[in-house]
């Protein structure tokens, strides 16, 4: 019998399960090998930052995503080192793993720029860990400024800033406003959500940058519509735990949050070949790596310059899915003894979300804003769900948090409660009881009428 040729491929990310779906047919024995059980929408991350998903509407279980693929094997482990002479690959937890293809698709991490002290008051947003300890973050300060009876701390505790307006950046900062207007709103009663203050802070001259300008300005109009404070052109010189330094400028607040940008896993610096600045490695038009026409490197890990131009393919999921699909073709390709094709990417167009019912969106030479655009983005990204049990639960969650303003997952969960002291590294925890503490009083405004409309 003849012997399946194996590949390896390290990240179960939207480039590696695209490939190893697209191995389904292919006359090959595939390992999956991802440090975490489960591949992740990324693109819906911050609804779990901001308690309107629960983690388990935007993750699936990379082993029921194949399990019907008997030529692929899944491994939780984590892939340490790449030895791309002897084709083989070593873990943390496995004997090393021998390859006759390998396909690296691991990713990118948070990046301070240097600044890693920073990382601990600023949690930037990648995973589910990190969504899960901002939406602890954010309904932490809540709940610290409903308690707090001096006016000026319980503004930095209702002060919110975001660092980076790329979409993350945006997405954050509307969904933190939209979170205080709408929702908090009613169930709060020593604050209002027009005490709320959310600042986005950018370095380069406008939010959505990768946008073109007209939609940029769109964007801008939109955010300070719903109140949120836009500083352009301003880098951020320090944060700690009461605080951002911008040069001369100080913001008090107790919940920064980063989203200013990401660098390549770091696994790729295991390969040996240079980097760009942003630490991804550069392949050629196959997505192979030079010299190593068995080996690739897609998605966000990789830096692809198509043929005629100077820019890189931007890190969004279509990239890296595309290129997926791309490098399975080529393996299969490889096997029959095929000559090597060229990735061509098709640029299908990009989407920010603002809020509720409030989007931006590029489409081939059309600009859309406002509801149209939300509901594209809204069809696009139910869509992609991974699976159909995610895409259903997601709609109806959605739905139902769009009709009623209800928030089903605002529940505070991932470190033990009486741990910190408010401001404590930059989170409001709920801090020991101290004897004779006054707390905030209630709001005198606040009508019955509306606590029975609850
Ligand atoms: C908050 C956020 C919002 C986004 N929104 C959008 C959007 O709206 N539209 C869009 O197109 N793109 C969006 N993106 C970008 C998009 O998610 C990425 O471009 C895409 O995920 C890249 O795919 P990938 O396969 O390269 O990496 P990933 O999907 O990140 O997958 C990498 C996988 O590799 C695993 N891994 C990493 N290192 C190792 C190791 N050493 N050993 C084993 N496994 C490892 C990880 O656990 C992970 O599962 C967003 C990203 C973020 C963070």
């Amino acid at each position: 019998m003849k012997l399946r040729r194996h590949v390896v491929v390290v990240g179960g990310g939207f480039g590696g399960l695209s490939v190893a779906r697209a191995l389904e047919a292919a006359p090959v024995r595939v390992t999956l090998i991802d440090k975490s059980n489960h591949h992740l929408f990324q693109p819906l991350l911050y609804q779990v930052a901001m308690a309107g998903l629960t983690p388990g509407e935007i993750a699936v279980p990379i082993r029921s995503v194949v399990r019907r693929q008997d030529n692929v094997r899944v491994l939780l482990a984590e892939v340490r080192g790449i030895d791309l002479a002897a084709r083989r690959i070593s873990t943390r937890e496995c004997a090393p793993i021998e390859y006759d293809f390998l396909v690296l698709a691991p990713g990118a991490v948070n990046s301070y720029f240097g600044h890693d002290e920073w990382a601990r008051v600023a949690p930037g947003l990648k995973d589910l860990d990190d969504a899960v300890e901002i939406r602890r973050r954010v309904l932490l300060a809540f709940e610290a400024a409903e308690r707090e009876p001096d006016p000026i701390v319980q503004r930095r505790m209702l002060t919110f800033v975001v660092i980076g307006a790329g979409p993350t950046g945006v997405e954050l900062a509307g969904a933190i406003a939209e979170l205080a207007t709408f929702v908090l709103s009613r169930d709060f009663r020593a604050v209002h959500p027009d005490q709320t203050r959310v600042v986005l802070v950018e370095a380069g001259p406008r939010v959505l940058a990768s946008f073109e300008p007209e939609t940029s300005e769109r964007a801008r109009r939109t955010l300070e519509q719903m109140g949120i404070e836009i500083r352009t052109g301003v880098r951020v010189t320090g944060i700690d735990p009461t605080g951002v330094t911008l040069g001369g400028e100080r913001i008090d607040s107790s919940t920064v949050l980063w989203a200013a940008g990401v660098r390549a896993s770091p696994l790729v610096a295991a390969l040996g070949i240079e980097t760009d600045r942003a630490g991804r490695v550069p392949v050629e038009a196959d997505c192979a790596l030079p010299g190593h026409p068995e080996a690739f490197c897609i998605g966000d890990a990789a830096v692809f310059i198509p043929a005629g131009t100077t820019a890189p393919l931007p890190g969004t999921s279509p990239v890296a899915m595309q290129q997926g699909r791309f490098v399975a073709r080529a393996i299969k390709r490889a096997i029959d003894g095929d000559a090597r094709e060229t990735f061509a990417y098709v640029d299908k167009g990009s989407m920010a979300t603002i809020g509720r019912s409030r989007a931006v969106a590029e489409i081939g030479g059309i600009r859309l804003g406002g509801f149209l655009a939300w509901m594209a983005w809204l069809v696009v990204h139910i869509f992609y769900l991974i699976d159909f049990r995610n895409r259903l639960l997601v709609l109806i969650d959605w739905a139902w948090s769009y009709f009623t303003y209800r928030r089903g997952s605002r529940l505070i969960t991932g470190h033990r409660l009486n741990a910190g002291t408010p401001g404590e590294a930059g989170t409001p925890g709920l801090g020991p009881p101290v004897a004779g503490t006054t707390v905030a009083p209630l709001a005198p405004t606040r009508e019955s009428s509306e606590e029975a409309s609850r």
